[in-house]
């Protein structure tokens, strides 16, 4: 049975106990991270606790743990789960209040703060060889889609829809532009040039996203931080979707269009290629 870690305690994941009064629960009150873990070693745990912690500014919430206690916990949490590839997921809440009041308590209250781990799910093999299907969705979640919170309503609805479509992902669309899956970054490429949104407050800041963008610069392939108008669908070579427990997804489908040859592309082999190296050995941090 696996290890989770509640508000400093180490016990099976069963026996965690949360307050119905926990605004995480009650309003959904809360951030969170995932973070993909390769024999043993969490992949770029830097990155993903910088941005729990600009999560977390930016909801007003104190780090009652910091970087070296969590990073400390984590690893233990990976070690008592026998190592090997997992995948973790830590959430921060707002706390257990007296009530169920909007406005934040009135006295300072202890975040809670919660890790839990399960496998690391391979990315199955037909998605690689056939490509994923996608369907498009209006992006109909809040302005503040930089913050991973874990009020995803409208992602969760988008996902819903496209499998309910026969398809993988929701493709996100708002305004006339392509934004991002309901829980991957979108890249899109032409002519051999990869292009995704630029980082703002419409998109989250992707860590996968970050890695695809260095390793791309390391291949020399020309990238491009630029709105995607929908009509770029019809003229793509290739469509990839990313995120850290699935990697770099090609697509070769959005609804009932074909995405370049029907099939994931060069560019696409190449970097995942990159990634899968990268996730193996160094740059762990
Ligand atoms: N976009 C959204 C909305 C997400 O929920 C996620 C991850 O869950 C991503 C993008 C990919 O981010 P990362 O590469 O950090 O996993």
């Amino acid at each position: 049975l696996p290890t989770a870690w509640l508000n400093g305690e180490f016990l099976p994941v069963q026996e965690a106990r949360i307050s119905p009064l926990d605004r995480g629960f009650l309003f959904g009150d809360a951030v969170y991270e995932v973070i993909p873990v390769y024999d043993g070693q969490p992949f770029r745990l830097d990155e993903h606790l910088a941005r729990l912690e600009n999560s977390l500014k930016a909801i007003r919430l104190s780090d009652a743990m910091g970087r070296q206690r969590w990073r400390d916990t984590l690893l233990e949490l990976v070690e008592r789960n026998g190592g090997g590839d997992q995948n973790v997921y830590l959430q921060v809440s707002r706390g257990t209040d007296k009530g169920r009041e909007h406005g934040f308590p009135a006295e300072p209250i202890a975040p809670t703060c919660f890790a839990m781990s399960s496998p690391l799910p391979r990315p199955p093999a037909h998605l690689r060889s056939e490509g994923a299907r996608a369907h498009l969705v209006e992006d109909l979640r809040w302005r503040r889609c930089d913050i991973k919170a874990t009020t995803l309503l409208p992602n969760i609805l988008a996902k819903q829809a496209a499998h309910e479509a026969g398809a993988d992902e929701a493709l996100l669309h708002r305004d006339g532009e392509l934004i991002e899956g309901s829980s991957m970054t979108l890249f899109l490429v032409k002519d051999g040039v990869i292009h995704t949104p630029p980082q703002s407050s419409a998109i989250l800041p992707g860590i996968t996203r970050q890695v695809v963008l260095e390793l791309a610069h390391e291949l020399g392939i020309s990238v491009q931080e630029t709105a995607l108008p929908l009509e770029q669908l019809e003229q793509a070579d290739e469509l990839w979707f990313s995120s850290s427990s699935r990697e770099i997804m090609p697509v070769t489908r959005v609804d009932e269009q074909t995405i370049g040859e029907g099939r994931p592309g060069p560019v696409w082999a190449r970097v995942q290629a990159a990634l899968e190296a990268s996730t193996r050995q160094g740059k762990k941090q």
